[in-house]
């Protein structure tokens, strides 16, 4: 096998806890293994949310068995069949029209690194080259993409936010053009709180949006100018990220336009690039910065031929439904990847990556709340779907197909809660809510944590854009609600200082490491069990009402849902 062989500076950016998914990981494997002993253990299940049971799902699915459940392996043959068996143990319906699986495509592209950008600036030739320079690279699937002669358009940070009346493409087409942009958004790089959300990320500062945003324009390629500060890590993060297979669904299975050639420039190579021709880079930042920016044509052309070869796997998704009595043909969804790194052969030592916290964690806690749900005296009115999404660590390419693919329609789907990487440290006066002030989800989370006499809280790091980076992103960017929640750091023994300390062991010495395993005489599950027992709760009151929360007002995700949801609804979304 082949798979994980990125280096670790890699692993350590696309995560849960430090949460979500920035670069594609881990490779998927062709090929399926016969499935056995999927569920070996005698073990006697309890009706409720029960810490015996989660700990026998976490056993089974991180045991070296499962060989670190990495997809198109023999683990992930194990994994869904675990799932599928418990799914049909508990009492759910398969929940893709009859059948427990969802088969997710993916296309697993590599650039040919010889590629160069070559440019003609202010009449002079340059070239840039990959690695040292650039990186570029094609998600389309075409095995050469042939640029000629592309006039460069500096376009600020490549943003068009209605929401915000910022359109860093005002008065320009940029059809056939090649965009060069900031990374991140203009309120972290001013500084400002007015602006956008100041330093804390809002999905505009996400690369991944750039380049979509671009291939909207029209561009025939776009080029993120980067800095350390912006992008929250340095260029050789970017570089290795950038070689090497890049993960994506084939492209017609995406939503999402894509731009024919898209990369990254040094920002040596890009204050070079504008001196040359006739432009200064510091002081076209400064004016990106500003409301009113106008997009500035750069006098210079760009030239690429970039050759890919490209390989369509494929994984699975688990879907178990439990109707409602009601309205069942509208749904809550609780999801959770089930997918991990799998087994790094030629690794000397233990090379299985278990992924008992992540993402164990997650798939024993739906597979715990719809246990609870089943077993309620009384069915839902709502239909909940219960969803264990593959290929998280490959670039949310699961949940992506999924939503490209829903078995509920999203405008009949109520809300997603995302379960990724639950720290079985104990009980916690808090729980963090990623990406918190998005939603009206959190006003019913915030009831039920004031009845328990708790608080949330957001993500330490809010310059980093977690929100954007696991798989509920993909739901929000279609415009569904969507609550990611995770495990408290304000501890009931020892505070915050035993949070942290605890949240710093699991990232120094867990984290996307052998070492992510079950270890009885160390997991504490009181916690966990108090958390799904109130995201059980936060369900429970969406699927027996009749209730559409929105996101709140100035959420970049709202237009979507307003589009898809009946005018009524439109209004209610206050601020947080
Ligand atoms: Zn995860």
């Amino acid at each position: 096998m082949r798979q994980a062989l990125l280096p670790l500076a890699l692993l350590a950016l696309c995560a849960c806890t430090p949460r979500g998914n920035d670069q594609p990981a881990a490779a998927a494997e062709t090929g399926t293994a016969a499935a056995d002993a999927t569920t070996a253990s005698n073990h006697e299940f309890h009706d409720a949310i029960d810490a015996g049971d989660f700990t026998e799902h976490v056993q089974q699915l991180a045991s070296d068995a499962f060989g670190g459940r990495g997809p198109g392996t023999a683990g992930e043959e194990k994994t869904v069949e675990y799932i599928k068996a418990q799914f049909a143990r508990i009492g759910l319906q398969p929940g893709n029209g009859g059948d427990w699986f969802q088969t997710v495509p993916m296309v697993e592209t590599t650039a040919d690194e010889s590629a160069a950008l070559n440019l003609t600036v202010a009449g002079a030739p340059q070239v840039l080259k990959f690695g040292g320079d650039m990186v570029i690279g094609t998600r389309t699937g075409q095995a050469q993409v042939g640029i000629k002669d592309s006039p460069l358009v500096f376009v600020g940070y490549g943003v068009d936010a209605p929401e915000q009346k910022w359109n860093d493409y005002a008065g320009i087409d940029v059809k056939g053009k090649t965009v060069v942009m900031l990374v991140n958004d203009p309120g972290f790089h001013a500084g400002d709180a007015t602006l956008f959300d100041g330093k804390r990320m809002t999905y505009y500062g996400r690369w991944t949006y750039k380049f979509e945003e671009a291939a909207r324009k029209g561009a025939a390629a776009a080029l993120i100018i980067h800095d350390t500060e912006g992008a929250s890590y340095g260029w050789d993060v970017v570089k290795n990220s950038w070689s090497g297979p890049q993960y994506d669904l084939p492209a017609k299975d995406d939503p999402a336009p894509r731009v024919p050639a898209q990369g990254w420039i040094t920002g040596d190579a890009a204050t070079a690039l504008f001196k040359a021709a006739g432009q200064d880079l510091a002081k076209l930042r400064a004016a990106a910065n500003k409301r009113g920016f106008k997009p500035v044509p750069l006098d210079a052309t760009l030239s690429l031929d970039l050759k890919s070869t490209s390989v369509e796997k494929d994984s699975r998704n688990v879907i178990g439904l439990l109707p409602g009595s009601e309205t069942p043909d509208e749904a809550i969804v609780y999801m959770a990847h089930w997918d991990h790194l799998g087994t790094h052969e030629g690794e000397t030592g233990d090379n299985i990556y278990n992924g008992a916290v992540d993402n164990a964690t997650g798939v024993a806690a739906i597979l715990e709340l719809a246990e609870a749900f089943r077993k309620a005296k009384t069915p839902p009115k709502r239909s909940i779907l219960f969803l264990a999404v593959t290929l998280e660590e490959s670039g949310l390419l699961g949940s992506k197909y999924y939503v490209a693919h829903p078995v509920v329609p999203l405008d009949k789907t109520v809300a997603v809660v995302n379960l990724d990487a639950l720290a079985p440290i104990g009980k916690a006066r808090d729980i963090v809510v990623t990406g918190k002030g998005s939603s009206q989800l959190e006003d019913l989370l915030k009831a039920e944590l004031d009845k328990q006499r708790r608080r949330a809280v957001g993500e330490e790091n809010t310059a980093a854009g977690y929100y954007f980076r696991s798989d509920h992103f993909n739901f929000a960017k279609a415009g569904v609600p969507a609550l990611y929640i995770d495990s408290g750091t304000d501890l009931l023994e020892g505070g915050k200082a035993a949070g942290e300390a605890a949240g710093k062991d699991y990232t120094d010495n867990r984290y996307h490491k052998p070492a992510d395993q079950y270890d009885a005489a160390t997991w504490k599950l009181d916690g966990i069990v108090q958390d799904l027992e109130t995201m059980y709760s936060v369900g429970a009151t969406l699927a027996n009402g009749g209730e559409w929360p929105n996101w709140y007002a100035g959420n970049p995700f709202k237009a979507a849902r307003d589009k898809m949801r009946p005018a009524a609804e439109k209004t209610a979304a206050a601020s947080p």
